[in-house]
């Protein structure tokens, strides 16, 4: 089992092989260099495979994520159709007339506020439209 290389093993490497001058070769100092690459190569592959590895690791999360973002980005859009389903609904239901009687006036279900004075401000139907209080198309405020 090799023991996992530091930065502080390659710092010693390079500094050892930095200072190592072809110009001026002694057998030890070639000896201490040749030595010391020698012990470090075994941790340098373990490294080079741990870093492979993390590589192949690193992929296969970037593809879960991947696939993670899609999918949420799919529910989202189907949210959404739903959403505006949900509130092509609640724009039917918005203005109701008075039964019984000719009267033009409509009325919200929920907060009872007319057509001509639109939505009175609490008013839980206009805030699931997303809407300021509003009058139906067609009539004035007053
Ligand atoms: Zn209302």
């Amino acid at each position: 089992m090799t023991n996992p290389i530091t930065p502080a093993d390659l710092d010693e490497l390079e500094r050892k092989i930095s200072g190592y001058s072809p110009a001026v070769p002694t057998k030890e100092r070639t000896a201490e260099l040749i030595a010391c690459v020698l012990d470090a190569i075994p941790a340098l592959i373990a490294a080079a495979r741990e870093r492979d590895a993390l590589r192949v690791e690193l992929e296969v999360h970037k593809g879960a994520n991947n696939k993670l973002r899609s999918d949420l980005a799919a529910e989202v859009r189907r949210l959404r159709a739903e959403l505006d389903e949900a509130q092509d609904v609640l724009v039917k239901l918005e203005w109701v007339r008075d039964d019984g009687t000719e009267s033009p006036t409509v009325y919200c279900p929920e907060c009872f506020g007319t057509g001509l004075a639109g939505h009175k401000p609490d008013c839980a139907l206009a805030a699931a439209l997303w809407k300021e209080p509003t009058t139906p198309t067609g009539q004035e405020k007053s």
